[in-house]
């Protein structure tokens, strides 16, 4: 027994030197970390506004960061920078709301007491005069079996509804307490828009928001940030309105606001009209402008496609900028913790990652985004435009607000625990001596509060890394105390400002444990996959491969009535070498409606590999014993200018085509030849594909 112990041993120390002697990774600086913090929250960049000279400033200050560290540019045209078009939005005091009952005097609300809103058409003035509908909580969610709006018709109204979803303890139903996405204000607002409503109006409720009317007045009252108008459906009157004011509301029409609140628990619940109209006059100041994300890379070393494929590195350098409004001496909102402090350890990961020799195979790609705090907005755009990267992200891990306190004994990482990657996070914490905390307050959606979401809900496994409460050297109420003085007196205040006895040697160890995660991802061979089930699974298929109209490819044949039809994924590796061609299998089904087994016919050995891998997941009506033949063509388009990701499959009768762009290929000598002889582009052209 002692004598294995001590064999594994010298096994472990022989590899430990092999590493050390094939392998260079410089540390994490704890120095330095202080050292950017102190800048970007330093009066010179006058609160990193989006928009503002601050933070343009603090944008161009990170861009030199990563080149002078000898990070490639990976923005547009070779630049570091992905430009973010915005608009800000302010609604003027001349803004009026007024509730018109159809019998009885109209009352009109007191702006920013009773209401805040804001108008998402980017217009100067909007005029709505629209019946108000209560919809309850304003959700459609297959999943949780449950949608609000049966049918009704919400063109052209307003929709009154509560924040947050549906109460429940059933982890199956809406995740019990926890909160889904559907839960949100943002959905809300997205929702409603797309069923063409003109105005929304949350009804506030501390308790469901998690946070009370100041917070909501604070960030709705000056000016909004949006991303310039891409053609989706948008409010002219996006608001949020005071409970009590809710209540008043409601009586006007004879009904009872905690009876409403009742009826919409219901799944039988349907949208309930008020005999009130809502009259308002949306005034507004529009100021087109465009903000930057930040964009660097490390290319990966592999030769074969996991080039292609990058881990990304997040953190948001944006804060609330300079408010000439307050009291001088208390202008700045400093965002030292929030997120100063994401920034210092995404500029040491690129430092750290620029260092690394040998590169681990995948890219490593950072982002400092912008336009958080006004609604996620520069990681928004960047999960919307995946096609305008030189790398295909694969797993996003985001820093977001990590008090510089000492040395944290647990990690927060949730969202993980959703993904194939769990397994590997849950040893590196071990290693790193880290407990993982689960979420304390899934109720308040944190999940859906930082940029990482904004990759997560495009199908990209993504989460964040903070710190627990757990510090060394004290107890749990220590650090209770030190978050609650945070979020009271700090959080989003202009009194979130440097302190010169900050020991950072926490979020190094926090900077050195993602730069391990980030290692193993970019070293597997495997994918990393958001669960079974998961909210975001959907979308990650959308990303990797096309959904197919089972229904559509199997008409006309009666007898192979199809229950389940898993999509097809485009090899990465084929899309990568443009690899084409038709394939053709025999598909035995069994009397259950399992595929039995297929037969090759045609085709080459990866692209049928690809079909076989989907085919076999497949589910039939059960009955008899029936077998087909099933055609399949794989098509690499040409490469196209428009910004559309562009991957379509037909569906026909037994025949499919599956049509992408060519891959995420970064500049090199082979692909720079690829791209002369097939699309007559210039050498060292970039590609854009999904
Ligand atoms: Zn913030």
């Amino acid at each position: 027994m002692r004598k294995s112990v001590l064999l594994c041993c010298c096994v472990v120390l022989a590899a430990g030197i092999l590493l050390a002697q094939k392998t260079h990774v410089p540390k994490i600086d704890p120095q330095r970390l202080h050292d950017t913090v102190k800048y970007l929250s330093s009066d010179e960049l006058e609160g990193r506004g989006t928009g503002q000279k601050g933070g343009d400033a603090a944008a161009n200050w990170i861009a030199e960061q990563f080149k002078s560290h000898g990070l490639k540019p990976a923005g547009a045209n070779g630049s570091y920078f992905q430009d973010v078009p915005m608009v800000g939005v302010r609604a003027l005091p001349t803004t009026t709301f007024t509730f018109v009952p159809a019998s009885g005097t109209p009352v009109e609300l007191k702006n920013l007491d009773d209401y805040v809103t804001s108008n998402e058409t980017q217009t100067e003035s909007a005029d709505v005069d629209a019946p108000i509908v209560f919809v309850g909580y304003g959700i459609t969610s297959p999943e949780n079996k449950w949608d609000d709006y049966k049918g009704y018709d919400l063109r052209g109204k307003v929709a009154l509804l509560f924040v947050s979803e549906p109460e429940s303890n059933d982890p199956n139903f809406f995740k019990g307490k926890a909160l889904t996405y559907n839960g949100r204000w943002t959905y809300k607002f997205e929702e409603t828009a797309r069923r063409g409503a003109v105005g929304t109006l949350i009804i506030h409720r501390t308790d469901l928001a998690s946070y009370p009317w100041e917070v909501v007045r604070n960030s709705w009252g000056g000016e909004r940030s949006y991303l310039r108008l891409e053609g989706t459906p948008k409010l002219q009157a996006a608001s949020w309105i005071q409970l009590e004011v809710a209540r008043k509301l409601v009586a006007m029409g004879g009904l009872n606001l905690d009876n409403l609140y009742k009826q919409a628990q219901s799944r039988d619940f349907k949208p309930i009209e008020l005999p009130v109209r809502l009259k308002a006059h949306v005034v507004s100041s529009i100021r087109p402008f465009a903000s930057r994300n930040v964009l660097a890379m490390v290319e990966g070393s592999d030769t074969d496609h996991r080039r292609a494929e990058a881990v990304l590195y997040t953190a948001h350098y944006d804060h609330f900028g300079i408010d000439p409004a307050r009291a001088k001496g208390d202008q700045i909102y400093h965002g030292a913790v929030d997120n100063g402090t994401g920034c210092g350890i995404l500029l040491e990961l690129a430092r750290v990652w620029a260092g690394t020799k040998p590169a681990p195979p995948r890219s490593i790609l950072f982002a400092a985004v912008t336009g958080e705090e006004q609604g996620l907005l520069g990681s928004d755009y960047l999960g919307k435009h995946l096609d305008q990267l030189p790398v295909q992200p694969i797993l996003d891990l985001n820093y977001d607000a990590l008090a510089p306190l000492g040395i944290p004994e647990e990690v927060e990482v949730s969202g993980a625990e959703r993904t194939t990657f769990y397994s590997e996070v849950e040893k590196t914490a071990k290693e790193f001596g880290l407990a993982i905390k689960p979420d304390a307050h899934p109720e308040a959606g944190h999940y859906y509060r930082s940029d990482h979401f904004s990759l997560g809900r495009v199908g990209i496994p993504a989460f964040s890394i903070s710190e627990g409460l757990k510090f060394k050297g004290h107890d749990l109420a220590w650090g209770e105390a030190q978050s609650k003085d945070y979020v009271e007196n700090h959080y989003h205040k202009p009194a979130d400002a440097f302190v010169e006895s900050w020991d950072f040697t926490g979020d190094a160890k926090l900077a050195e444990f993602g730069y391990a995660l980030g290692q193993a991802a970019a070293t597997r061979s495997g994918e990393i996959k958001w669960l079974p089930g998961d909210e975001f699974e959907k979308a990650q298929m959308k990303l990797t491969s096309m959904d197919i109209d089972g229904a559509a490819l199997f008409a006309g044949h009666p007898a192979l009535l199809p229950v389940h039809v898993e999509p097809i994924a485009y090899p990465p590796l084929a899309r990568q070498a443009r690899l084409t061609g038709a394939t053709q299998i025999k598909v035995f089904v069994a009397e259950d409606g399992s595929v039995e087994r297929t037969d090759t016919i045609t085709g080459h050995p990866l692209l049928l590999q690809a079909l076989v891998d989907a085919v076999r997941e497949w589910k039939f009506q059960p009955g008899d014993p029936r077998e087909f033949i099933l055609r399949c063509e794989f098509v690499v388009s040409g490469i196209n200018t428009d910004d559309s990701r562009a991957s379509t499959i037909l569906v026909e009768p037994l025949y499919l085509r599956v049509a992408v762009h060519p891959g995420f290929i970064y500049e090199t000598q082979s692909v720079a030849r690829v791209s002369d002889n097939e699309n007559g582009g210039g050498k060292g052209r970039k590609f854009r594909g999904p």
